[in-house]
């Protein structure tokens, strides 16, 4: 029964990452411990965002069983559904987590051993991960102090908006002038009216002498210079992780405690008009790391193509617990990762992926290792103006930019058979309703459903 670590570093995407290939070197802290573990090249967040997929990834279950497909939704996780850190808890182990998600989240967690934290949301100043580490670094301190194994959840928030990394990142990707009256780049951003009063209060310069005076601000006019500091929140989280690690180093617990690095979800930029934000399901949100290092049993610069989930996490910290009886006992339907980590296989755990979005647009998807297909299920406000069938090549067109619907119905046709045959299956096994069918999205103001209007 070895200590395990679970980091949640909430939306960060794969390909925004050095070590998945970015272009600009946003996690050489990451890339450094990746160089001694094995990274997960194709992992997805099947359910998207922040709430549905932490319960996946805490439960090891699809959302047609946990029903939780909203973000702060009615629908709470069954008493009957157990988490990982309560299987952890009944297995012996001492449990933590530096967290504020709350909810369900905090089941398994004993109450002064489930900590939040908070930070201030500046200019130029936004420390999230400095003070995710101090309630870690308290939290670490406090297993170690007693006699069980322990396992502990941290939950890191830096690529999350508003983007106000502290210097010196901010200007680690960046040279220009963000608010050069003449550059027009950022007039379809705030346009977007969904996010309009947000993006105005947050995506400013305020003025040196009189930083709370609300006219003296300055709207940052470069879309490169709003990129750039999706860049540097990642680049500075990376280095805050860096004291993380050190730490563990430091009390030797670097060789032998299990590592699972993932997110909840990734984030779209500026690529398909969903700006900002974590909506769509496209890959900016559904293709997450997956880093697992333990040197003394896991391969160490072993790199895994395949399609794994979040769904696999659980079943995958428990096995290397030695509690693999437990995924089956609750009828996990993830897979664990193990075979696949021991014998360097590109296999993954599937072969295709059910998604679903239910916040601000609702969607649901099939993805395989070579198509996406994203269909219109009558809830997204118009506002949004995507097409109600979306169908791309991953392989050709990994960014998915052209859309093949019209051009590839045959395509269309059989993965919609096949999305429709799991359905049916997985509700007749679950008999529970779907929940994209009973539930509305969260995230918009009561009222006009064509539009959609920022939760406060
Ligand atoms: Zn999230």
């Amino acid at each position: 029964m070895r200590n395990i670590i679970l980091f949640s570093l909430d939306t960060l995407r794969a390909s925004s990452m050095s070590c998945y290939g970015h272009k600009h070197l946003t996690t050489p802290h990451l890339d450094a411990l990746v160089s001694n573990a094995t990274l997960f090249e194709s992992c997805i967040s099947p359910h998207i965002p922040t709430h549905p997929a932490h319960t996946t990834m805490f439960t090891g279950k699809d959302v047609l069983t946990h029903q939780v497909i909203t973000q702060g939704g009615q629908v709470n996780l069954s008493e009957n559904i157990n988490t990982l850190p309560e299987l952890l808890g009944e297995a012996g182990y001492f449990t933590v987590a530096a967290d504020n998600l709350g909810r369900w989240f905090q089941r398994g967690f004993p109450d002064n051993q489930y900590r939040g934290y908070q930070w201030e949301s500046r200019y130029q100043n936004a420390r999230k991960a400095e003070a995710v580490n101090k309630t870690a670094i308290e939290l670490l301190d406090l297993a170690q102090s007693q006699d069980k194994p322990w396992f502990a959840f941290l939950h890191y928030w830096d690529p999350h908006t508003p983007y106000l990394p502290p210097l010196p990142f901010e200007r680690m990707f960046y040279s220009g002038d963000e608010c050069d009256p003449n550059n027009r780049s950022m007039d379809a951003v705030y346009a977007c009216e969904p996010f309009t009063d947000y993006f105005r209060q947050w995506m400013c310069k305020p003025d040196s002498d009189a930083p709370d005076n609300i006219e003296k601000k300055r709207l940052w006019t470069d879309i490169n210079y709003v990129n750039s500091q999706y860049d540097a929140s990642i680049a500075y989280m990376d280095a805050s992780l860096a004291q993380l690690f050190q730490y563990l180093q430091d009390n030797e617990l670097m060789d032998d405690t299990l590592l699972v690095i993932t997110a909840d979800h990734g984030e779209e930029l500026d690529e398909h008009e969903l700006w900002y934000d974590h909506h769509g399901l496209y890959q900016t949100n559904c293709h997450i790391p997956l880093i697992l290092h333990c040197p003394d049993v896991i391969p160490k610069g072993q790199r895994l193509d395949g399609l794994v989930t979040l769904k696999d996490i659980a079943p995958t910290v428990l096995d290397y617990a030695g509690k693999s009886t437990l995924s089956e006992r609750e009828k996990m339907e993830g897979t664990s990762l193990r075979t696949l980590v021991e014998n360097g296989s590109d296999d993954g755990s599937c072969d295709a992926i059910y998604l679903t979005e239910c916040g601000w647009m609702k969607k649901r998807g099939w993805q395989t290792r070579k198509w996406k297909l994203i269909v219109e299920t009558g809830g997204t406000p118009a506002v949004y103006n995507k097409p109600d069938i979306e169908l791309y090549d991953l392989e050709e067109d990994p960014d998915e930019i052209y859309n093949l619907a019209e051009e590839a119905e045959d395509i269309v046709t059989q993965l919609k058979n096949e999305m429709d045959e799991f359905l049916k299956r997985r509700l007749t096994e679950t008999g529970l309703p779907d929940p994209t069918d009973e539930q509305d999205i969260t995230m918009r103001r009561i009222g006009d459903k064509s539009k959609a209007v920022p939760l406060p």
